[in-house]
């Protein structure tokens, strides 16, 4: 042991003096020609032009084709994790933080591997924290000075006096103050734990717990190891109620920059992946064969890699892949590439070029990647949605490189814009109800509705509400929670499952922002909640924003059904935005008509639901807290919708609740997209410039 230690650091302190080794290249005019494979191009010569294609096609095929020939396969396993929180100081780092030591034991085939992650949770937060997730070198006691942090299992195997076991001496690498004060918490592991870095490593490391290995050349080894460590890493993180699962960074430098990469690619979980001087087998293109190359890696740690790497030593133009579409695999998510000058083992510059090369797959998801091909300055990052920097000095994760990577994380969990406005919120709560195919024709005659007069009595209404042409359905929901107009978000017709005009925005979730994504952005612990008697809204709308999506099934046989599931929703959820969306009035219409009595007495029907709904607010204690807005898509005319009537394109819009004015009428004109407006003015929300909607300011006190 005592000597496979010496080895590792060896290989960790000299990695410098390969650079005079002769057979390295340091000058751009001996690089070779080379020719990158096509990112787009499948293998049976398709060209892929759709984030559709790229996601059931060619996605999947690179996940293959580097498994296969870099990284080897992840092997199938049933491997069991226990976690256990053996240690935990609510005074850390001068009680700005929480300390956790977490031990993650994993078992399978009769055995056992432990690991010990070191957590740090900000004590000054409000919410759920976002997380920087990454393995350390040399043990958890070199990140801290902290006698408390105990020796990583791997570690703990040495002699008392053992060199390795000095605290502190990674400590420059891991700002943890300057991180924790920025709001991020932390998890790392030494990564030893998960697989010893030492070409006889594999006994002691998480592939012994998996059944033999039948993949030939292309099983895994550490890197492949190391990156599935930090996908179980993420899973403890995800359970944390101080975590937001949605809003993870994996960073990983030098050869854990390699891994970071390798997992970034496959766990999707991974929000932010940072690769800081992955090198060779990291960000840098093979094919440039500048630097450190394949043989040399391969040679020096045979152990990373799968066997089958190693034949492309020498003979790197032969290689059927290289690192751009590694990098590819993160799109859209964020990806963050960084050098060091001092550093052209990891070549720089290839490390650029393969970033800037997989901006084609960020353009397909209308995302913005590297500019140019032409590097920055020193110290001029480059912070698109896919990001670079180079600093001066030599191959180490500095304080520099680690206020970039908060600045860019800053932005990435918070697209890039304020999301809150500093007003107060008017209300907590929005519940919006939406009627299909209500007319305001219908007000002046329609009998017993007593809780939409009443709603219309305590607030503020217009009967001059429009929809958007054509007076249908998915288009008008759409205009409704997306805030802007058919033109930009792109739903144009009755039945939209699909912009039939490519969004002016595309949102994280890859929809156009609705009002759900803007209150999700700005409150990851918003309860959110939309309830359906028509499944077409779920195609118009960012359903991944929605904690709860329904669809009241059957309710034509049970006209109450959705009802209940609303109030249900009300009284166990408090939901802070809850849209509830009826049907059945536009049924009868469409079956019976307009404007008959049929059609008075299914809103008759509707308005006691209604007052059900507002009864669950008081119940769940809510009430007073919450903003109630009745709504619609359309009116209608005889049998039907969707032209310029404005008996089909007025509809009423009543509004309701804390901070609203009682009694007035709103003036002016008002438009199906304001709805989104005016709800995300209640939140306090900055609405995107691809809306247009704007709040009902005068219903408001
Ligand atoms: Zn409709």
């Amino acid at each position: 042991m005592k000597r496979a230690l010496s080895f590792l650091l060896l290989t960790f302190v000299t990695t410098g003096t390969y650079a005079q080794q002769p057979e390295a290249n340091y000058d751009e005019s001996r690089v070779p020609h080379y020719t990158l494979p096509n990112l787009l191009t499948c293998q049976d010569g398709t060209v892929v032009t759709s984030v559709r294609e790229w996601e059931r096609h060619r996605r999947p095929e690179l996940l293959r084709l580097l498994a296969d020939g870099e990284y080897g396969r992840t092997p199938k396993g049933n491997i069991k994790v226990r976690y256990e929180v053996i240690a935990e100081n609510g005074k850390a780092l001068n009680g700005q933080a929480t300390q956790q030591q977490v031990m993650f034991t994993f078992s399978g085939q009769g055995r056992e591997v432990k690991a010990l992650a070191l957590v740090y949770i900000p004590n000054h937060r409000s919410g759920r924290v976002p997380v920087f997730i990454g393995y350390n070198f040399p043990g958890n006691h070199s990140i801290t000075d902290d006698p408390a942090v105990r020796f990583s299992p791997y570690f703990e195997r040495l002699a008392v006096n053992d060199a390795a076991l000095q605290r502190a001496r990674g400590i420059s690498r891991w700002p943890l103050s300057i991180i924790i004060e920025r709001g991020y918490a932390v998890v790392t592991m030494c990564y030893n734990d998960i697989f010893p870095d030492r070409a006889d490593g594999a006994p002691q490391s998480i592939l012994s717990l998996f059944p033999q290995n039948t993949d030939g050349d292309a099983r895994w080894q550490a890197l492949g190891a190391w990156a599935w460590g930090s996908s179980r890493i993420a899973d403890w993180v995800c359970r944390q109620p101080w975590a937001d699962a949605r809003k993870l960074a994996l960073i990983g430098h030098s050869r854990q920059g390699k891994a970071a990469l390798w997992a970034g690619a496959q766990d999707k979980r991974f929000e932010v992946v940072i690769s800081n001087e992955s090198g060779c087998g990291g960000a840098a293109l093979s094919k440039r064969e500048f630097g450190e190359r394949v043989g040399r890696i391969t040679s020096s740690f045979p152990h990373w890699f799968c066997p089958a790497f190693a034949q492309y030593s020498g003979r790197e133009q032969e290689l059927p892949f290289d690192q751009h579409q590694l990098l590819a695999l993160i799109a859209p998510r964020h990806l963050y590439v960084a050098s060091a000058e001092g550093d052209q083992w990891s070549d720089p510059r290839g490390e650029y070029l393969a970033a800037y090369y997989a901006s084609p797959v960020y353009a397909l998801y209308g995302l913005s990647g590297l500019p140019s091909a032409t590097m920055p300055a020193l110290h001029q990052p480059i912070h698109h949605h896919v990001a670079y920097h180079i600093r001066a000095g030599r191959h180490d994760v500095t304080d520099y490189d680690w206020l970039r990577y908060l600045d860019y994380c800053d932005r990435a969990f918070s697209y890039g814009r304020p999301l809150v406005t500093n007003v107060k919120p008017v209300a907590g709560h929005v519940l919006v109800i939406g009627i299909d195919g209500w007319g305001s024709y219908s007000l002046p005659k329609a009998q017993n509705i007593p809780n939409i007069r009443s709603l219309m009595q305590q607030g503020c209404y217009t009967l001059h509400d429009r929809s958007v042409l054509p007076s249908s359905s998915a288009v008008n929901w759409a205009s409704m929670f997306n805030g802007s107009c058919p033109e930009l978000h792109g739903y144009t017709t009755w039945n939209s499952k699909t912009p039939e005009i490519p969004s002016s925005e595309l949102g994280e979730h890859l929809v156009f922002p609705s009002i759900f994504t803007l209150l999700r952005r700005a409150r990851p612990e918003a309860v959110i909640g939309c309830i359906a008697e028509w499944d077409g809204i779920k195609h118009v709308v960012d359903t991944l924003a929605i904690d709860n999506y329904s669809l009241a099934e059957g309710w034509e046989n049970d006209n109450e059904k959705l009802c209940r599931m609303a109030e249900q929703f009300i009284t166990e959820q408090r939901p802070t935005l809850f849209a509830v969306c009826w049907d059945q009035l536009d049924h009868t219409g469409h079956a019976i008509g307009h404007d008959t009595p049929e059609y008075y007495q299914t809103l008759a029907h509707l308005d006691t639901l209604i007052g059900r709904l507002i009864q669950s607010l008081k119940t769940a204690g809510i009430y007073d807290d919450t903003v109630i807005i009745v709504t619609a898509d359309h009116g209608g005319k005889e049998k039907g919708h969707g032209g310029k009537d404005l008996l089909e394109m007025e509809h009423p819009f009543i509004i309701c609740g804390k901070g609203i004015r009682q009694g007035a009428v709103i003036p002016g004109t008002l438009m199906q997209y304001d709805t989104a407006a005016t709800i995300a003015h209640i939140f306090s929300l900055t609405t995107p410039q691809s809306w247009i909607g704007r709040p009902a300011l005068s219903a408001f006190e």
